[in-house]
């Protein structure tokens, strides 16, 4: 039998929270740093809404993984399918065995379509698309420019999902383009969400409120999208505002749907992955060092840390991460932790943006001196271009 490969840090997975750690990790001089990747392409997936909401060409958010891998770093193109925390190895899908030293765990969040009965079957036809998958994103804007009347529905799934303001930024860019164009009053939007809330934190709350008023959106908080009816064209809808749940039906013409999200399921299979249904790793969530094993850490969309799940996150988790791998090391002990920032940066209307900064505690944690807490057109001018250059040439590179 073939020895199995050693490296010093495995990583998996080639993503935000992948690439930036590698990249940071040998920035510091690690030299046996490797990250097990399946994908030839990269994706900035925070430019999705914009090109759901028709702005920019899905072909600007995708680049080629070889040009994202950190010099230095070796490319296992991979998929990890099983992992030994005990005797410090993985297996690949190709058969293969990988030992480590430390293991950095950054597979992403999985999209559980077929959670929903009928969405996986309808997505991307017949007026029902979604801005999560990098082809069905421009289907989004297709069905939006074509809509004069009828019926816009919007849906959040049950449970944490990446960028849970997603869902209704594209509801916003919709209803914008749908004023402009004179079509607005002949559209009846409404927005499904489990919550009872529409963001929690109040501050930000406040402005959202105003912008749904504003489109006149009807909203339905507590209700959760649990099937479709392509044929019919209808949604199975769950209320569970009252004592006892209900069921409707009601009609669609456009669909925006977001899929229920977990770990993915090799990873919920091992034993890394907390006791619950959705199966993320469990970590510490001031280190995000795991609780069980001290040389497995885990950040990005795949952690169990109570935080929203978003690129921004994993820009200040990684150099938590990387801190503690490196004292861990040397046989001292960091003091750096992280404290559940994220951020959301809601897109209110062409042109405008509120940039949502919090941490664990649901408290704005603002990182830019101006008054965030309104929408704001210098926001959206980051978000479009500044953002995506600080991605690329900074963050991927592992010095921002
Ligand atoms: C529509 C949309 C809008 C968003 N908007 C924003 C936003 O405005 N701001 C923001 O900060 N964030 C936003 N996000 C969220 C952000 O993109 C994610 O939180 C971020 O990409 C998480 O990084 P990650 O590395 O954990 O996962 P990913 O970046 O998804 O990377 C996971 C990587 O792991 C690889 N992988 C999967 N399985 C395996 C395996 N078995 N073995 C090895 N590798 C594997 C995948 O191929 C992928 O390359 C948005 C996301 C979406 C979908």
């Amino acid at each position: 039998m073939a020895q199995a490969t050693h490296h010093e840090i495995l990583v998996i997975g080639g993503g935000t929270a992948g690439i930036t750690t590698a990249a940071r990790l040998r920035r510091k001089g690690k030299d046996d740093v490797a990250i097990v990747e399946p994908s030839d392409t990269h994706y900035y997936q925070p430019l999705w809404t914009l090109v759901g909401g028709g702005i920019e060409p899905a072909a600007k958010t995708a680049r080629p993984m070889a040009k994202v891998m950190p010099s230095g770093v070796t490319w296992i193109k991979d998929a990890v399918e099983a992992i030994d925390p005990v005797d410090q190895q993985v297996t690949l899908e190709s058969g293969r065995t990988i030992e480590y030293g430390y293991l950095i765990v950054a597979p992403g969040i999985q999209l559980d379509w077929d959670k929903v009965p009928g969405l996986p079957d309808v997505v991307g036809t017949r007026g029902v698309s979604s801005n999560y998958r990098y082809d069905l994103a421009p289907r989004t804007w297709d069905f939006i420019k074509d809509m004069k009347s009828g019926h816009a529905v919007f849906t959040v799934p049950d449970g944490a999902i990446k960028c849970g303001g997603a869902p209704q930024k594209i509801m916003y860019l919709a209803s914008d383009h749908w004023q402009r164009q004179g079509v607005l009053d002949d559209i009846d939007v409404t927005f499904i969400l489990p919550g009872d809330g529409i963001f929690g934190v109040p501050s930000f709350a406040r402005v959202l409120e105003q912008v749904i008023d504003r489109y006149g959106i009807n909203v339905m908080y507590e209700h959760e999208m649990v099937a479709i009816d392509a044929e019919a064209g209808e949604i199975t809808v769950v209320d569970r505002s009252g004592d006892t749940e209900t069921t409707n039906r009601l009609p669609y013409d456009f669909l925006h749907a977001v899929p229920p999200q977990s770990a993915p399921d090799w990873l919920k299979a091992t034993d890394l992955a907390e006791d619950t249904a959705v199966g993320y790793v469990d970590v510490d969530p001031a280190t995000l060092r795991h609780t069980k094993y001290p040389n497995v850490y885990c950040l990005g969309d795949a952690s169990n840390a109570p935080t929203a799940k978003t690129g921004a996150a994993v820009r200040k988790q990684a150099p938590v991460v990387v801190a503690h791998v490196l004292a861990d090391m040397a046989g001292e002990e960091s003091e750096k932790r992280y404290n559940g920032y994220s951020s959301c940066p809601i897109t209110t209307a062409r042109g405008k943006l509120l940039l949502a900064e919090f941490d664990y505690n649901s408290d704005p944690a603002p990182s830019i001196p101006l008054n965030t807490a309104k929408e704001r057109t210098d926001m959206w001018y980051l978000k479009r271009y500044g953002l995506p250059v600080l991605y690329w040439n900074l963050m991927l590179k592992g010095l921002a």
